[in-house]
């Protein structure tokens, strides 16, 4: 009898679940707003929602179900099951998440940071097949990651592992999101990119990315816009990109000496405009015996990498 998983990837915006049976077929998918506002009663009981949907979508019972993964922005106590306290989830404070979905669902059950499960999920299926010592990492809003060491995912004591977007990269750097100053992401992730365009622009920049984002917010898209119009100020701005990206990629080398590095993430959809400034000060920085056989490659899994990585990681207690 085929055996199957379920992973539930849970995000600020949507709660996105399948089915996953031994070969990486999906026989079910069911995509459901989080609406996070309405606090954690709601969400889990969408969570479940989900998991009942695609049972239903694969005419599978729950005891053909071998394990449920679930991933959600940390930080979490994974050991316990437990959402600490996540940013995009009004209210997620310390709540025992795996105990309240044992109530109705009896399965073995894991709860990983989102980022964690998405590079198992590229290891076991995407860009990392096949490679023991390997390093996703994502660069969108905000930069994260995860790392897969001798074949198996990098937890560390409490499954905080790898928020390699946290390492001080400029300790008088600009203030990040997670309290400390001059992290990578508050460097180099969209978000940072953007926040370089309007500040120096507020300050007087002659530039097209303000034509093109119109009435809009600047976001890192109209820099990358302007850039391939030809704007000087943008070109300066995504060469800095590059700049700040190979200094971080050259510390995660240093740090973990993976095989393969994947990349992916929102940013990665303009990655000719990055990738040869990255790579060149990444090889300049990094130490040289850990550059010789490494790749670095841009993620495979788009969009489904979260809901993917929920399955990798259900799987990885099975
Ligand atoms: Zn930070």
């Amino acid at each position: 009898m085929l055996r199957y998983v379920v992973g539930i990837d849970v995000g600020g915006t949507k709660i996105a679940a399948c089915l996953m049976d031994e070969e990486g077929k999906m026989p079910g998918r069911a995509t459901f707003p989080t609406l996070a506002s309405e606090g954690p009663k709601a969400v889990i009981g969408r969570i479940k929602q989900s998991f009942f949907e695609v049972l239903k979508q694969g005419q599978i019972e729950q005891n053909q179900v071998a394990a449920l993964g679930i991933g959600m922005p940390g930080p979490l106590d994974t050991k316990k099951g437990i959402v600490k306290n996540t940013p995009n989830l009004p209210g997620w404070i310390d709540i025992p998440l795996l105990q309240i979905l044992k109530s109705e669902i009896n399965l073995p059950m894991v709860l990983e940071n989102d980022a964690n499960a998405a590079a198992l999920g590229e290891n076991l299926y995407g860009a990392g097949k096949g490679i023991d010592n390997f390093v996703y990492i994502t660069i969108s809003t905000g930069i994260g990651g995860g790392v897969v060491l001798n074949g198996r995912l990098f937890k560390g004591q409490d499954g905080n592992a790898a928020e390699i977007g946290h390492m001080t990269i400029n300790f008088d750097g600009p203030r990040c999101g997670c309290g400390n100053q001059g992290c990578w992401e508050a460097y180099a992730s969209g978000t940072a990119l953007a926040r370089f365009a309007r500040e120096k622009i507020a300050a007087g920049e002659a530039t097209k990315i303000k034509e093109l984002a119109g009435e809009e917010n600047i976001k890192a898209e109209h820099v990358f816009a302007a850039a391939k119009k030809g704007d000087k100020f943008a070109l300066e701005l995504i060469e800095k990109e590059g700049f700040y990206l190979g200094v971080g990629l050259a510390n995660v080398v240093n740090a973990y000496n993976p095989k393969r590095i994947a990349i992916g993430g929102g940013l990665t959809h303009e990655w000719n405009m990055f990738y040869d400034r990255m790579m060149q000060v990444m090889r300049e920085r990094a130490l040289g015996a850990s550059i010789e056989g490494l790749e670095v490659v841009k993620a495979a899994l788009s969009k489904d990498v979260g809901v993917i990585g929920a399955a990798a990681v259900a799987w990885s207690i099975c």
